[in-house]
Parts: C-alpha cells; structure tokens; sequence
C-alpha cells in the first residue's frame, strides 16, 4: 500500500497526516504507533459503522465498540457533545485518553470538540470519511459546534495528533457529497495550485470513477496546501483566511435556506462563481479564468435552485457573517487560478452584481 505522510506545524508541536487507500486497515497499529492506547474513545455514527466498522472493527479490539452519534448537521449540538462526555466517564477515561474520530466533518467536529474540552483536553485522532473532511476539516485544529443561533458558535482549536486519510472509504459516499468535497478541492485549486485546478478539471471522470492514485494524489495536495497555510496562521487571524475564498457569499445561501438546500461545498461552489465575478470585474482575474471556474463547477454536475432566493437577504446575512472585523467585510479574491488577494472594500453594488450574476433575483 502507498502511503503519503505529511507533516502539519501546529503551534508547539506536529502532527502526520497520512493518506493511502486501504490505510484504515492499520489504523491499530497507527494508533499504538502514537502512543494512543486502551484509553480511547472512538466514536462515529450508525450509517458509517454499518458501512465500514467491519474494516476498522475487524483491526480493533472488542473494546473500542464506538460511541455512536446520531447522523447529519443536526446533531453538532452541545447535547451530543455531553452524550459523548458520558461515554468517556462510564468508560473511565483519563487525561491520557484519546478521542478517535470516524466519520465526516460532522463527527469531527463535534468529537473534536470533546477532545478538546473532555478534562480541559485529551489527544484527537481524526479518520475522516468524507471527502470535504479528508481535504478540510480533519487538517486544522478547529473544533467546535453549533448553536441555534448559528453555526460553529462555540468551539475551541484543537489540533490531533494524527489524521488518518483512507481514500478507499470514500467508495461508498453518495455522489452529491462526493462532490460537496470535490468544490473544496476546486477551492484549493484556485487560491493556491493550478496544477491541482488543470487535474481536477481533466480527469472529472476518473475523480467520479474513485480512481484510487489519483483521489489519493488530490487528498495529498489539498492537505498540503492546508497545512501550509494553517502552519502560517493557526488561528485564523490573517493568511489563513484565504481558505475561506467562496465561503462569503457561500455561507449567506446556507443561512438563507436554513442549512437545509445546500450541502456545504455546493454552497461554496456559488460563492466561489460570485467571488470569480467581482475578481473579473475589478480585472484580478482574466476573462478565460474566469470561465475555466465556471465551466470546471458546470461539469461537476447541477447545483440545487437559487432563482428564488432574494439578494437583500443575502447582503444581509452577508453583513452577519463571522469575515466582518470592525464593520468591514474581508473578502477573499482570486488573481486567476492559483493566487488570492484579500481585500476589505467590497462594495455592497458588487456583491449585488455577483449575486445576479449567479442567478438571484
Ligand atoms: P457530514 O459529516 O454530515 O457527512 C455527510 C454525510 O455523509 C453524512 O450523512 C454521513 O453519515 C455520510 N458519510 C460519511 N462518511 C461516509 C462514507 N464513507 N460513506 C457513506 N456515507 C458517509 O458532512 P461533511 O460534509 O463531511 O462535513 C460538514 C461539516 O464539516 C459541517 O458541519 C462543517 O461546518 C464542518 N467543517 C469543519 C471544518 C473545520 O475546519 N473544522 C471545515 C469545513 C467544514
């Protein structure tokens, strides 16, 4: 098995990510290796334990029968948070526990933050199993939850200690949230690799087709570009906003339709196509550029209606979102495929433009 390791620069320590098909399978041997032991707590859901805890199962000991929590966005609460604490405490874990994530970003997020709060903090392993975890959410630190006033309100960084990325796993996602990850590796693409960008839009269907060196190729280069940029800037302050190209106007279509329309990453797949909008209209991006994005974000299949969705609500959830720092918007743009610039005057007559032009009234 072909296994690539990268190192992610936290801040007073590393940590590997490793990717490979089939990897999950020496996922005991992995955690023994980082120094996790019978203090552990994995936890997943019942749709993915149904789908492979015999592969992670048939490795693991009796003990490490999961947690599992309940499936989808609706469960990042604080009450599946507690429901987790008092797996840990029946379980007697202690400050040198791990907690060993198997799922999607959903999962990830919220055992990431039992980790992170479970006695002020024990160990987070993330085995991530969707494709926007695999290239985004396992690889940062951020933990967190929602809250009913909005999403990922309470939270913590927390970085892991290893995340395990098996591409194999990925065979079994349904193809609409294979393509919800696939717009975050279209994102990578964009701010920071046009090689990424040309290989995603020339092998579309060998991507669909999970063709195991390539996916396995992709993953690395997303968690490379990741790590680069969170090793520059941990907790967010500067650099690594530049993730959150196409996520402006991306998380205003989530809170419009109450999370409910759109997976994430369609949501940015429309954020990203009016970020492109405003870019071409300032003259960041060319013309061709431009068109490539849209043409890229075309073939990957329909995104859900946004004809009925009205642009006055968007601009105003727009100026609730977490990017306004002292009043002002800080919105990434693209220079063209490969490089971002960030900026804090968007006006409000440009993103009514972009809105039009991805198909709001
Ligand atoms: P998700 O975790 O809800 O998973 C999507 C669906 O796929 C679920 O129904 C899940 O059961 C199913 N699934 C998972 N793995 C599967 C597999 N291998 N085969 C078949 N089905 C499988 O959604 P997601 O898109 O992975 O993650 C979205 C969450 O990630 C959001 O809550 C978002 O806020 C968060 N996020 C966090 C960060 C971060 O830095 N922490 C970054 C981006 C997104």
């Amino acid at each position: 098995m072909s296994v690539t390791r990268l190192e992610v620069l936290s801040k007073d320590t590393a940590y590997p990510v490793l990717i490979g098909a089939g990897i999950v399978r020496a996922l005991p041997r992995l955690l023994s290796e980082h120094g996790v032991n019978d203090q552990r707590l994995l936890v997943s859901t019942a749709r993915i334990w149904r789908l492979h805890g015999a592969r992670l199962g048939q490795a693991l000991a009796p003990r490490d029968r999961p947690a599992l929590m309940p499936d989808g966005e609706r469960a990042k609460t604080l009450a599946t948070a507690e429901s987790l604490y008092e797996h840990c405490t029946r379980r007697n874990l202690d400050r040198s526990a791990a907690v060993v994530a198997c799922g999607g970003g959903v999962v990830g997020d919220v055992a990431g933050f039992v980790a992170a709060t479970y006695l002020r903090g024990v160990r987070l392993v993330q085995v991530p199993t969707t494709l926007l975890a695999q290239v985004d959410s396992s690889v940062g630190g951020k933990v967190g939850v929602n809250l009913s006033a909005g999403k990922n309100l309470v939270g913590a960084f927390h970085p892991p200690v290893l995340v395990v990325c098996d591409t194999e796993v990925l065979a079994t996602l349904p193809r609409r949230e294979f393509r919800s990850g696939l717009y975050e590796v279209v994102k990578y693409g964009v701010i920071a690799s046009p090689a990424l960008f040309t290989q995603v839009r020339q092998h579309l269907p060998e991507i669909f087709g999970h063709n195991a060196g390539l996916l396995s190729a992709i993953v690395a280069d997303c968690c490379r570009i990741k790590a680069r940029v969170v090793a520059s800037d941990e907790r967010e302050s500067g650099p690594r906003r530049v993730l959150n190209f196409g996520h402006t106007i991306g998380h205003a279509l989530e809170a419009l339709t109450n999370y409910r329309r759109f997976r994430h990453g369609e949501a940015i797949g429309y954020g990203m196509l009016a970020a492109a909008r405003i870019s071409a209209m300032r003259g960041l991006m060319k013309a061709d550029d431009e068109q490539a994005l849209a043409q890229v974000i075309q073939a990957m299949g329909p995104l859900p209606a946004v004809a009925d969705l009205r642009i006055a609500e968007a601009l105003a959830a727009v100026s609730h979102d977490k990017k306004v720092v002292n009043g002002r918007l800080h919105f990434v743009l693209a220079r063209g495929i490969g490089a971002t610039e960030i900026v804090a005057d968007v006006h409000t007559r440009e993103l009514r433009a972009a809105m039009k032009a991805i198909g709001m009234v």
